[in-house]
């Protein structure tokens, strides 16, 4: 068999713990299997790395962050090959470039292209473990970039899919994917196993056990993923394409506190508002989520929208420096608003997760905002300090003790 294995960087913070990843990848090894980690960098590393940048240069450039960020990765690959080593059996590490793991131009954002092969099957062929860098691309100028925060899922997914692995398992410091963040419901459930759709709404809203490209890149390529722990022997979740065990009416409950409101008030109500209005967004890459347009009156209308924190200010800025051209009267924005979602493949068939949902929160109290569904998710804007203990009571709700 061939086996990827992935771990995150609490997995590898210190010396015990790369000595216990090695320890397990040579199990695995020793049992006659070809083995290719990917390690993501040694516990906080990149927000230090990060913290050094902002502090030499805020507006530093993203080619010398991405520059700077690969770094990380760089050195738990080469201690993990010093790990085994030391433990008898050979091992190499590689980076994006040795590899040559191809990705788009753009930096701090990459996606893959192409994955050369070549050379991980020829160390495989010599028997050795191949460890390689989480993270990182080269692009066609031979720079390095970075595949965004958490994009080392994304690798060990992508050399799954290009080396036709026979498993893919991504080790991290919890035993798996969790009905909801167990440090905000004490009574979650790790899930045995959750289906792509559902594993990518959730990873999108923010449980951030899989990177959501990882997700979406599995799904693609049918590569099974297994997520469980590096500390302990438990059995983890499975992320594949049918769950065959009897369907959760829902699986997860997430919630995401990086949202933000805004409100375009008093606009024409005319074809073509909505369209300028989020074209504007666009042209600034500023994505957009949750939409609501309220009813026409008196010849105007308003349109309201959540981004993500990090973008409230450029798309305040944007929408005043072009009021009158979307006709808008008045522009408002609010960051202390949280989303809460419930997702579930079984609402599809089933009706009364929404009514459900929101009776759970009338009953604790909490006032709804703003709503929006898909077919396996229901979506709320509440207010941020409502945060826990609506996801409680909608967990509480559906997910039986
Ligand atoms: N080291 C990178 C990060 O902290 C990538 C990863 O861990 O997946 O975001
Ligand atoms: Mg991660």
């Amino acid at each position: 068999m061939l086996i990827v294995k992935k771990f995150g960087g609490s997995s590898v913070a210190d010396k015990e713990r790369i000595m216990n990843v090695a320890r397990r990848c040579i199990e695995d090894y020793n049992k006659g299997h070809d083995v290719v980690v990917v390690l993501s960098a040694m516990g906080k590393t990149t927000d230090r790395l990060l913290e050094m940048a902002a502090d030499i240069n805020p507006d530093a450039k993203k080619r010398e962050l991405d520059m700077l960020l690969a770094t990380g990765e760089q050195t738990s690959v080469a201690l993990m090959a010093m790990a085994m080593d030391s433990m008898g059996v050979s091992a190499i590490s590689l980076n994006a470039f040795q590899v040559a793991m191809h990705t788009t131009s753009e930096y701090s954002n990459a996606k893959f292209k192409r994955i050369d092969t070549e050379r991980i099957r020829h160390e495989l062929d010599s028997r050795k473990i191949v460890i390689v860098t989480g993270f990182q691309g080269i692009n066609k100028y031979d720079d390095l970039t970075t595949l965004g925060r958490g994009g080392s899922d994304t690798t060990a997914v992508a050399l799954a899919a290009a080396l036709h692995a026979d498993a893919c398992e991504i080790y991290t410091d919890v035993e798996g994917v969790y009905t909801a963040d167990p440090r905000v419901v004490p009574n979650a459930k790790k899930m045995k196993e959750i289906t792509y759709d559902e594993m990518l709404e959730l990873a999108t809203l923010g449980a951030k056990v899989l990177h959501n490209r990882s997700v979406e890149m599995a799904k693609k390529y049918g590569v099974q993923l297994v997520v469980r722990s590096s500390l302990t022997e438990a059995e983890g979740t499975v992320v594949k394409e049918v769950v065959k065990m009897e369907q959760m009416l829902i699986s997860g409950v997430a919630a995401d506190k990086n949202t933000a409101r805004i409100a375009v008030i008093g606009l024409k109500d005319e074809p073509g508002i909505a369209f300028k209005v989020f074209n504007l967004m666009a042209a600034h890459n500023i994505s957009v989520d949750v939409i609501l347009q309220s009813i026409g009156r008196d010849g105007t209308k308003d349109i309201s929208f959540t981004v993500a924190k990090t973008d409230m200010k450029d798309a305040l800025n944007v929408l005043e420096e072009n009021k009158d051209r979307i006709t808008a009267q008045r522009i408002e924005a609010d960051d202390k608003v949280a989303k809460v979602s419930v997702v579930g493949a079984g609402m599809q068939t089933n009706t009364g997760v929404a009514s459900g949902m929101f009776e759970a929160l009338y009953n604790v109290g909490v006032n709804i905002r703003m709503i929006s569904t898909s077919d396996i998710r229901i979506t709320v804007l509440i207010n941020e300090e409502d945060v826990d203990k609506a996801t409680r009571a909608v967990h509480d709700k559906f997910i039986p003790d």
